[in-house]
């Protein structure tokens, strides 16, 4: 097949002193090579374990208890450590929302991109510098020959970001995960990284998994959208199907919040309630004490997700009477 990251009923799990606790409760979607696939959702829906867990990256308590996660048809479930490690930063990489806390203060930018580099392509110190301004040149970072010797504070926030994108492609991966990448700079950088993002994902054909809360995000860059909900996905289209004709109720609130597609909006304002306690799950469909649509059917029976149209999917009881 032509996908590039296939994600079969990916279940991970937390230990608590009461038992195995859901964060991600078989998820499954797929990636193709160029693609730009948002997950969206709150906090505590599973969007960021479920990135983590692509990673390899998932810390204890928690632990990925079953599932596949096929990269071009290799498990990486089924790879040792020292295996996954060599996967990612080559084969996968990510960024994260606060690029401070992923460079280290101590070394210069120049050092910690050729770092990366070194470890994955056998270079010379020289070459892996010339490399490193090369990357930086590629994000759009002026004087990029001078930025490679300055350390990160020097640096303002979305330059950070800039040399963060520069070191997550350094290696070519063939899949990036960005976490929440723009949520803490100003509108206009979030804009430009963005776009770079985007851009840089067509040139290369590198599948991106873009995890974010903000539909205006969502609608700048993603090609097809995964909504979660209390660590299940409850709905997935393309991204003009889900902002035309959504079909989960959940998803039908998150787009009634927004009056316009590029605002920035804290989407939620407008769902009672929160992302269940996944201790204290509701029984039947998660969503149903949320839900304008809930029947007494939807706190018995919990919904499986069903084709509502081609390539797009909802897991809703009532789906063929939820309409917007
Ligand atoms: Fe709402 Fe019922 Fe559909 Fe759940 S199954 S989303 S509670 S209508
Ligand atoms: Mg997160």
């Amino acid at each position: 097949s032509t996908k590039l990251l296939e994600v079969n009923q990916l279940k991970t799990y937390f230990k608590t002193e009461d038992g195995m606790v859901p964060s991600v409760n078989g998820v499954s979607f797929t990636v193709n090579p160029g693609e730009t696939l948002a997950i969206v959702g709150e906090s505590g829906s599973g969007k960021s374990v479920t990135s983590l867990s692509i990673m390899g990256l998932v810390a204890a308590p928690g632990k990925v208890v079953g599932g596949e996660i096929l990269l071009e048809g290799r498990d990486l479930l089924q790879l040792s450590k020292g295996e996954m490690r060599k996967y990612r930063g080559n084969e996968i990489s990510m960024i994260f929302q606060e690029p401070m806390n992923s460079l280290n203060p101590v070394f210069t930018i120049g050092n910690q991109i050729s770092e990366v580099i070194r470890q994955h392509q056998k270079l010379s110190k020289a070459e892996a510098r010339e490399k490193s301004i090369e990357m930086l040149e590629r994000v759009g970072i002026p004087g990029a020959s001078k930025v490679v010797g300055y350390f990160p504070h020097q640096l303002s926030g979305g330059m950070r970001q800039r040399v963060m994108i520069a070191m997550a492609l350094a290696c070519r991966p063939k899949l990036l995960i960005a976490d929440e990448p723009t949520t803490a700079l100003d509108v206009t950088i979030q804009a430009q990284i963005l776009n770079l993002i985007h851009r840089l994902s067509k040139e290369e054909n590198t599948g991106i998994i873009l995890i974010t809360h903000d539909l205006g995000v969502v609608a700048e860059m993603a090609d097809r959208v995964v909504v979660m909900y209390a660590g299940e996905v409850v709905e997935e289209a393309n991204v003009f199907d889900l902002f035309e004709k959504p079909g989960h109720p959940y998803t039908i609130g998150l787009l009634g919040s927004l009056p316009k597609l590029t605002e920035q909006r804290e989407w939620l304002d407008s769902i009672p309630g929160t992302v269940p306690n996944m201790m204290q799950m509701p029984s039947g469909c998660p969503f149903h004490p949320r839900c304008p649509y809930a029947q007494e059917q939807c706190t018995q029976v919990h919904p499986e997700i069903q084709a509502k149209d081609q390539g797009h999917y909802v897991r809703c009881l009532r789906m063929e009477e939820v309409s917007v």
